[in-house]
Order: C-alpha cells, then structure tokens, then sequence
C-alpha cells in the first residue's frame, strides 16, 4: 500500500506536471482557498486535541501558513527563473546559470505540537519548488491529522499530494521506503532514526528538532518587559514549542524582582483560575502529562505546580534553582514549567549554555550592547531574539532551523523554496570559439599552467 503510493508519486513527478510554474500556482491558490474556507474547522480541531486556544491556532497555524502560501505566489516566478552567475575567463565565451530543480517525491513527517502549521508549511515549499509530497501527521493529534487529510484531499490530485496518516509504524514503513528528499520535524531521538534510513539512499535530509533553550537576563535588563515576553513565549502552546524558553539564567542582582514579575504576568495572562483560563492549552496526551508531572517532584515551586489528571492540565510553572542532574534539566522540557537560576560570573553561564549543546534559540536580554554582542557570538544556537522570545518565527526572511542538535536544514519563505530545490549548475557555452588549450598535447609551459588560477 504505502509502496503504491510512492509509485503513484513518482509516475506523477514524471508526468513534468509538478514541475510548471502555473500549476505549482494554481496548487498553493487551491490550498489557500480550503484553508480559508476550513479556518473554523482546523480551530475547533485543535481545540479537540489539546484546547488549543482559538487565537492561537489562528497566529500559529493557519495564518502562518497563509503567510507562506501567500510569500511562495509571490515570488515563485522569480524564486524559479534560472539564476545568471558571471561567467569565468577559463570558459570564455560561456553563460553560467543555476537551475532551480525539485528534488522528486517528498516525505513531510510532522510533530504533534503544531500540528497543521509543521505538516502544511513544509509543504508549501515543497510545491512552490515542484515536488510531489507525501505528509505523515502526528497520530497524537487525532483530530488534526484527520482535517489535515481531508484538505489535501480537495485540493491536490492524490499523485501530487497525499496523507499517510497513522503513528509510528507507518512512519517507520515511510522511512523504510526510497525518497528524494526527507523532511522530519520533531525529537532529537527521532531525528536519529530519520537521519539513518535516510542514509541508506543517500537521501537528502532536513531535521528540525527542539533542544533547551535558554533564557539570558543580565542585570541590565528591564525586568518587566523582560518577564513579560519570556511568560508569553513560555505558555504559548502551554509550552509545547520547540521555540519556547526551556530555562532562565537571571544574573543574582534581579532575580527576586524577575520572579515577581513573572508571577504577575502569569496572572495578568491567565487570571488567578488559571485552569478555567480559555487561553490556556493542555499537554497532548497523558504521556506527556506524567512525564511534566513527574519532573515537579522534589523541586522547589515558586509558583503554581497544579495538575489535574482529568484532562492533562498543567499549571504554569517556576522552579527554583533545580539541581543540574535532576528530571527538569536533564533535556528539554517542553511543557509550562520554567526553572529559574541565578548566576553571577560568565563562568556560570557556560557551565549552563556549553554543557546542552546547540539549542534551536537562544534569548537574551539585556540593555548592555556588549553583553548582547557577546552572548550571539560565543555561544552556537539555531537562532534567536534579544529583548524577546519566539518572534524570530514571524519574520519570513529569517530562515528558521537548528543547529546540531537542535537540526540541519533552515526553512521558510525563500529558504523553503531554496531547500526543495536541487541548484543545478549549467554552463551553456558557444561554439564559435574553441581555445585550444586544454586538450592534449599538452604543450603548454609550466609557467603557464601556474596562471591558470587567474581564468576561474
Ligand atoms: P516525535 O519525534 O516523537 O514524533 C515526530 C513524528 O515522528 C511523528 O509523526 C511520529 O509519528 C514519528 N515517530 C515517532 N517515533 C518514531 C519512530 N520510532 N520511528 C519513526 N517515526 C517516529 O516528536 P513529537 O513528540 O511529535 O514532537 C516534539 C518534538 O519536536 C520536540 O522535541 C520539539 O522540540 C520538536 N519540534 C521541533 C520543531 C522545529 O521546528 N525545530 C517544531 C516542533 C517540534
């Protein structure tokens, strides 16, 4: 079944259809058009998942996606126009192009966390660049995975576009199978698996995986902005992003402040009945549940610590300086609980920042221009904001991706299209003009052949 469907895929990308511009266009209006018309539907489908809040499905999913499908129509044309380089004396007379070509048949695999956006944006690029795709939702997000498929359905021919739906059998079944390209979102460990039967075709890979991303607040910070932008990055998604702050370095001079302040934004945000809050999500399943659950035990809770099993509800979360060896800190998070230490010297902040590896972001804030330049260049992080978190998502000309462990492979807007196409390098040289000097005999002087670095 699953090898019919590639089958299917491949006879389609060599049908050349996927390839011409206009249909790659009139594809991404079609999608643009469903999502619209199932904008209402998609909220109320992820709200069944893990009540996502209504607002955030719409800033984090749909109009993303919107946002992406929108950028790819407008700039496809000059996105997949053969690019002009300079051609070089040794090749004289020559034109030299790069030619944009999709790679083939496409695997997306999704996570569940955002579960429309991280199934659907990939693919936007994957079109716009003229591959065939085959999407494998996340099985946690049932809901989801169902609308998901039923979108791509109406709008793509079933050779262009399909879902697998499914949990990790099918996954494992998909990665078992020969692509032209692999696009995997999601855990580290996962990632491994994807980067190893990748291996075996040689296939080309992209991994956006997650990691623990820290925080950095120097004395210098303005302490309210400050709590306020890491307690809105934080909970967003309940903490179920790959871009939310894992943990808080705050220099010892403002700790006591920061925590105050990041208490009152809590409130401010959620009200004191954080549980009855409509804006407030709930973790995926009950794996995830007990496993957030369990990382509270022996802590030190500066605020909240509720749960209720019912309906896999998590409070937001401080703790206090939790031991580096203990659950919370062993690797990342991802759920509304944030650790909160102090430091004092940059000897302190490294035994933290160099110890996790590269994490997909890193924030820093901080007034001091020095510190914040010196934050960026020391430590390796896929990306990241100063005085903020999570918005460098919203800037389409950042390309968003990790780094090491956190990833391989950046996407969105034109790094999307960029990363779908093969860049095929072509020379189209002249007839009317053959020098003489390459072929054998070779009776050039040496002196000559040493030159030669100058034509290229
Ligand atoms: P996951 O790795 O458990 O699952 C992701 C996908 O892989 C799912 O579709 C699942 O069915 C499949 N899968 C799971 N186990 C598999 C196996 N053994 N073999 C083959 N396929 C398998 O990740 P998740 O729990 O869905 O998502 C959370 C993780 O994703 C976090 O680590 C988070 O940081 C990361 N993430 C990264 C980004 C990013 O853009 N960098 C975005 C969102 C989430």
């Amino acid at each position: 079944m699953i090898s019919e469907t590639i089958q299917k895929q491949r006879d389609f990308f060599l049908t050349q259809r996927s390839k011409d511009i206009s249909f790659r266009k009139k594809a991404l209006k079609r999608l643009q058009k469903e999502i619209i018309a199932q904008e209402d539907a998609i909220c109320d489908a992820l709200y069944a998942d893990f009540k996502k809040p209504r607002f955030e499905t719409m800033a984090t999913e749909t109009q993303l996606v919107l946002a992406e499908i929108k950028q790819a129509l407008k700039h496809i044309d000059l996105w997949s126009r053969p690019q002009k380089v300079t051609g070089t004396l040794s090749n004289w007379p020559s034109s030299d192009y790069i030619y944009k070509e999709p790679y083939g048949t496409v695997l997306i695999i999704a996570p569940w966390n955002y579960p429309f956006q991280l199934a659907i944006a990939p693919l936007v690029g994957a079109i716009a660049s003229g591959n065939t795709a085959v999407i494998k939702p996340s099985e946690l997000t049932v809901n989801t995975s169902k609308i998901v498929s039923g979108i791509i359905k109406t709008v793509f021919y079933p050779g262009h576009v399909t879902v697998v739906e499914g949990g990790v059998e099918i996954s494992r079944q998909l990665l078992l199978q020969q692509w032209d390209y692999i696009f995997f979102t999601g855990s580290a460990k996962v990632g491994q698996i994807v980067y190893e039967s990748a291996a075996k075709y040689l296939t080309p890979v992209t991994l956006e995986l997650g990691g623990k991303n820290p925080c950095i607040v120097d004395a210098s910070a303005t302490v309210k902005l400050t709590a306020k932008r890491i307690v809105w990055g934080k909970f967003l998604n309940a903490g179920q992003t790959c871009l939310a702050p894992d943990y808080v370095l705050v220099h010892k001079k403002i700790k006591d402040k920061l925590v105050a302040m990041l208490k009152k934004y809590i409130i401010l945000s959620y009200g004191e009945s954080i549980e009855k809050s409509p804006d407030f999500a709930r973790m995926v399943g009950p794996h995830h549940y007990q496993r957030l659950k369990s990382m509270l035990e022996g802590e030190k809770i500066l605020f909240g610590g509720q749960s209720n099993d019912r309906d896999n509800y998590i409070s937001p979360t401080l703790i206090d300086q939790p031991k580096m060896d203990s659950k919370l800190m062993e690797g990342e998070i991802f759920g509304p609980i944030l650790p909160i230490i102090s430091y004092e010297t940059e000897e302190e902040l490294d035994r933290y920042l160099m110890h996790y590896g590269k994490p997909l972001a890193t924030y820093v804030f901080s007034n001091t221009k020095s510190f914040q330049r010196k934050m960026v260049k020391k430590y390796s992080f896929g990306g990241g904001a100063i005085n903020d978190t999570v918005i460098q998502i919203a800037n389409k000309k950042l390309p968003f991706g990790g780094v090491g462990q956190s990833g391989l492979g950046a996407y969105h807007g034109k790094a999307s299209f960029d990363l779908f196409s093969h860049q095929k390098a072509i020379i189209k040289k002249a007839n009317w003009l053959d020098a003489p000097l390459r072929y054998p005999p070779y009776n050039l002087p040496f002196w000559f052949i040493k030159k030669i670095k100058y034509l290229f």
